[in-house]
């Protein structure tokens, strides 16, 4: 897998699609993985897959939707064991 090095600036453009269908629980299995582990190294797709998070979180509790914060919060802890597993370059 190849990722950007570059710590500023938007998300890696083959990731997108992946990323949004991670931080809205469609993503599963190597696909869900495989978005962690590469936000994990990569500090834009990382910021972006966040940031999603934290807006899909708001919206559902905004809406009042049945699975608020659980979904996110898994997927916040799931990313963030990721992040502590895999080191990343500074
Ligand atoms: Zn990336």
């Amino acid at each position: 897998m190849f990722h950007n090095k570059n710590r500023t600036g938007p998300p890696c453009k083959h990731m997108e699609k992946l990323l949004n269908k991670t931080a809205e629980g469609s993503a599963r299995g190597i696909a869900r993985w495989y978005a962690l582990a590469h936000a994990a190294r990569c500090g834009p797709c990382r910021r972006f897959l966040n940031a999603l998070i934290e807006m899909i979180a708001r919206l559902r509790a905004s809406k009042n939707e049945g699975l608020p914060d659980e979904t996110a919060q898994r997927l916040k802890s799931s990313a963030a064991a990721a992040a502590a597993n895999i080191p990343f370059d500074d």
